[in-house]
């Protein structure tokens, strides 16, 4: 059997019973590709759940409220995501009579929609001969063929992106990216690959020189920058500051306390124009670590009391302390949010 049959005939004996896999909808499946995109399926299947639901059509997604989006996309990272989603849904039924693309090439124009999800897109719905290209293919691939071109640079790209395309047979694209991609997932995985069930393993070449774990080849290490986030958590008992992230930043849309970022950890309260003309007592202060792919954020949540009510100011918005879960978080806040509610019960 050759490569593609045989991972295709793997992929059927072992496939996992995903709900996007039931549908050709373009939508369903385009949501479910961008949630999925840096998140393993475990942690996805709840997000595509809750929004295939409260939105099942383009059309719905495109009508709701950014605000009620980025809610439901809460704690699942990279919200730009889910701003171009809504960007392109609304795109869609404004410029496209509310319908999707339906080829590869028309596909790639949309916002939000790069050549992998394209890719999964065309071929799962429209039967298109192209190749999907993740992490799992360029593992799998990689280790497979024993392929030393870095996968960060132009060439390896060109060359994996070749391979791939040239490896799609038969009259099912979509069932052979299907398949790549969960043999990646759950046969080759990136620590201790299942090898001695793989049935691929005579012809490995990683396998066979015993070189797996330096596939795949990457030119540069993933440095993460460190960052220190001061936040200002002042409340009055029933109210507190909270402020959308406006810059193009990480968490852009998001809501947070009052922050100051210092370029190292400071260890008294920075000066801040939120704490002027307040009768402040500080009560605790509470440091947390949240690493993201490219940054590591140090965050120090200062805890003030105010003797009096509290209200609006400047660009800060005075919130209900009730009303809180209404607002779009980063996982970050609503960790601390957890620990708030414990120190002012
Ligand atoms: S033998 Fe191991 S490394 Fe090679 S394709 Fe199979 S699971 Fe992956």
């Amino acid at each position: 059997m050759n490569f593609s049959n045989e991972i295709t005939a793997w992929y059927e004996n072992n496939k996992r019973d995903l709900p996007w896999r039931k549908t050709k909808d373009p939508y369903l499946i385009w949501l479910s590709e961008i949630i999925l995109q840096q998140t393993r399926v475990e942690q996805g299947l709840s997000y595509y759940l809750k929004f295939s639901s409260a939105y099942p059509t383009v059309q719905s997604f495109a009508k709701a409220e950014e605000s009620q989006i980025l809610k439901l996309w809460q704690g699942l990272g990279y919200y730009s995501r889910a701003r171009n989603m809504h960007f392109t849904a609304k795109y869609i039924c404004t410029n496209l009579n509310g319908a999707f693309p339906s080829n590869y090439k028309e596909l790639l124009s949309l916002k939000g929609v790069g050549e992998y999800t394209a890719a999964a897109i065309s071929s799962f719905c429209y039967n298109e001969k192209k190749a999907v290209v993740d992490g799992n293919v360029f593992r799998v691939l990689s280790r497979y063929y024993g392929i030393n071109t870095p996968i960060d640079t132009t060439n390896g790209k060109k060359e994996f992106f070749r391979l791939a395309n040239e490896l799609i047979e038969g009259k099912n694209p979509g069932n052979h990216n299907q398949a790549i991609m969960e043999f990646g997932a759950l046969l080759c995985k990136p620590k201790n690959p299942s090898c001695n069930i793989c049935s691929l393993a005579e012809s490995c070449i990683a396998f066979n020189k015993n070189t797996i774990s330096k596939f795949p080849v990457k030119s540069k290490k993933t440095t993460q920058k460190k960052r220190y986030f001061n936040y200002y958590v002042i409340t009055d008992g029933k109210s507190l500051y909270f402020e959308q992230r406006n810059k193009k930043d990480i968490w852009e849309k998001l809501y947070q306390f009052p922050v100051i970022e210092t370029t190292d950890e400071v260890f008294e309260t920075p000066k801040s124009s939120i704490l002027q003309h307040l009768t402040l007592e500080l009560i605790d202060v509470k440091s947390l670590k949240h690493v993201l792919s490219h940054q590591i954020i140090f965050a120090k949540f200062w805890l003030f009391k105010s003797s009096k009510n509290i209200a609006h100011k400047n660009n800060v918005k005075c919130v209900r302390i009730k009303d809180i879960d209404n607002y779009a978080v980063p996982k970050l806040v609503e960790n601390y949010l957890k620990e708030f509610f414990q120190l002012i019960n």
